[in-house]
């Protein structure tokens, strides 16, 4: 298949990043035509690291964006650590940068001044960041409409980070689209993933 095939809208724009990019990976061709569907709906993708699932999920969130609301957090992407958050961000900011009225912050411990507001349309951060940004109101989620977790199973998995993943899910009540991306899915955080993610499409590679 052809990224054409999957419909994308941020196609050319991504294709102008990667130019390298010849076809969709494997991931990449299975979960795009249904994360870029509508209604949206929830994804838990596994998939082993160097596959292509960032550029799955921030094609997603780069598709779900009203451009005219530049300074409203409209989607979120968290990360277990500082250093992915801060990868993310890089590669959201790479493929977005044909993409004309993006706007993307970091919300991660430092990045944000003492009652300074979130002000961008796509925030990449740490859980605890994240949370204590909202409940300082610095961090408006009334219009969040996407969540994604990258590498979910470190982040449900792990008692602290699983528990302020689920905080901050339940201050997001408008989110109508939750992603989960993971190389691995044990045992253990399935329950859980479910949990977070609710009749997700499912996709094991
Ligand atoms: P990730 O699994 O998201 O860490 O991506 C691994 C690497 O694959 C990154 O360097 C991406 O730039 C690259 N990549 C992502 N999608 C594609 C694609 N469709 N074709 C070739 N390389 C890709």
């Amino acid at each position: 298949k052809t990224f054409e095939e999957l419909g994308m809208r941020v196609l050319d724009l991504f294709r102008l990043y990667a130019l390298n990019f010849r076809k969709p990976s494997k991931i990449q061709e299975r979960a795009l035509p249904l994360l870029l569907g509508n209604p949206p709906t929830n994804m838990i993708a596994q998939s082993q690291s160097g596959t292509g699932k960032t550029a799955a999920f921030v094609i997603t969130i780069l598709s779900r964006l009203d451009y005219t609301k530049p300074h409203q957090p409209q989607a979120l992407c968290l990360a277990p650590s500082r250093e992915l958050a801060r990868q993310i961000e890089g590669v959201i900011r790479s493929i977005g940068q044909f993409v004309e009225g993006l706007t993307i912050q970091a919300a991660v411990p430092g990045a944000v001044e003492r009652n300074a507001k979130v002000a961008a349309m796509v925030v990449v951060g740490t859980p605890g960041t994240a949370m204590d940004l909202i409940k300082r109101r610095q961090f408006d989620t009334s219009q969040m409409k996407v969540l994604c977790l990258d590498e979910a199973d470190n982040m449900l998995d792990q008692q602290g980070l699983g528990d302020q993943c689920m905080r901050v899910r339940q201050m997001l009540p408008t989110v109508q689209q939750v992603l989960l991306f993971s190389a691995t899915f044990p045992d253990q955080v399935n329950g859980y993933a479910d949990q977070f993610c609710p009749n997700a499409n499912e996709i094991r590679l």
